[in-house]
């Protein structure tokens, strides 16, 4: 199990939930930051930013290095997991739940940018009928059974490993060879250029790579983040991005969104604004309620 309950658990440690927590924790609340191995990967990418205001010409490792040093001085920890779902409880909070540990929040601030990869086609039909995103959750249900793990980064090769224990057949499908050296031996590495569909009836019985189809009852899939509504299901989406207020409110009492993964543009500046706006609505929603 994780910590004890804590005000508002930002799930995403960019630019946008970097300055969620700022925010938060300058308004006294308890913030639990999670975030990957890397924090705001994209502005480590980012080679020189010139649009971000008072900071010309700056490097994105610079920026992203300041960001880290304003929550450092803060106290801000970032707790490095992935979160694989976000859940309702019965005490009127949220329950996010890491590969071996849970934490509880009052409330949740989803700030975990944008994939590049685009969807598989027939995935989203597949969603809890075959194809998952998190092998700790799922993977018992596929006891015995052959499975794909699709990995655009480097988190699948753990989960294949975790598969290998519990399925009969584990194919690891990665445009990435350098990833294969982690696999346990009797994982089957298939380096695919292209991972076109994943096909089925009323549940998956397959996933085609390169025009050839492999016969599979589940398919995991990586990527840098997860699709909002899988994360957390009931999330209203629209074309994938998290459906939000002005106030950067979701459908849910007690979930906000900041950042990329409520839409375009894809830029900093929106990034670190909306982070702010809903770490504050956050805090004002904690004090409408009942502590
Ligand atoms: C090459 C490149 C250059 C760019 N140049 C510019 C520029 O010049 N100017 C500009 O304004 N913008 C630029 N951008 C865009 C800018 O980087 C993004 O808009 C900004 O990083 C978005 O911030 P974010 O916090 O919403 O998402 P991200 O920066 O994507 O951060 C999301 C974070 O959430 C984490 N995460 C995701 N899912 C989970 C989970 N389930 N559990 C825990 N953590 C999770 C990720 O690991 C990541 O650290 C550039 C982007 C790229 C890729």
């Amino acid at each position: 199990m994780g910590n004890d309950i804590c005000d508002i658990a930002i799930v995403g440690c960019g630019p946008a939930g970097l300055s969620a927590a700022v925010n938060a924790s300058i308004r006294r609340k308890s913030v639990n930051l999670f975030g990957g191995e890397l924090c705001a990967p994209k502005l480590q990418k980012s080679a020189v930013v010139n649009n971000y205001l008072g900071s010309p010409e700056v490097s994105g490792e610079i920026l992203r290095e300041k960001f880290l040093e304003h929550a450092r001085s803060m106290n801000i920890p970032v707790t490095r997991l992935i979160i694989n779902s976000v859940t309702q409880n019965s005490k009127g909070g949220f329950t996010l739940q890491a590969a071996d540990a849970s934490y509880d929040a009052r409330a949740v601030i989803i700030a975990t940018g944008v994939t590049v990869d685009k969807l598989i086609e027939g995935e989203r039909d597949f969603i809890g009928k075959g194809v998952g995103y998190c092998a700790t959750c799922d993977g018992p249900l596929f006891e015995g059974k052959d499975v794909a793990v699709v990995a655009y980064t480097a988190e699948g090769v753990e989960d294949a490993n975790f598969l290998k224990d519990i399925c009969r057949k584990v194919y690891f499908v990665s445009s990435d060879n350098k990833l294969f050296s982690g696999l346990k031996s009797g994982i089957e590495a298939i380096e695919a250029k292209s991972v076109q569909a994943v096909t089925g009836g009323g549940s998956v019985d397959g996933l085609r790579i390169d025009g050839r189809d492999l016969a599979v009852q589940g398919v995991f899939i990586y990527r840098e983040t997860y699709l909002p509504d899988t994360l957390l299901p009931g999330l209203a989406v629209r074309e994938n991005h998290v459906q939000v207020d002005r106030e950067l409110k979701t459908n849910i009492e007690g979930v906000f969104a900041a950042g990329d993964c409520t839409g375009k543009p894809y830029q900093l500046a929106k990034a670190v604004g909306e982070g702010q706006v809903a770490a504050l609505n956050a805090v004002n929603y904690l004090d409408s309620i009942p502590g």
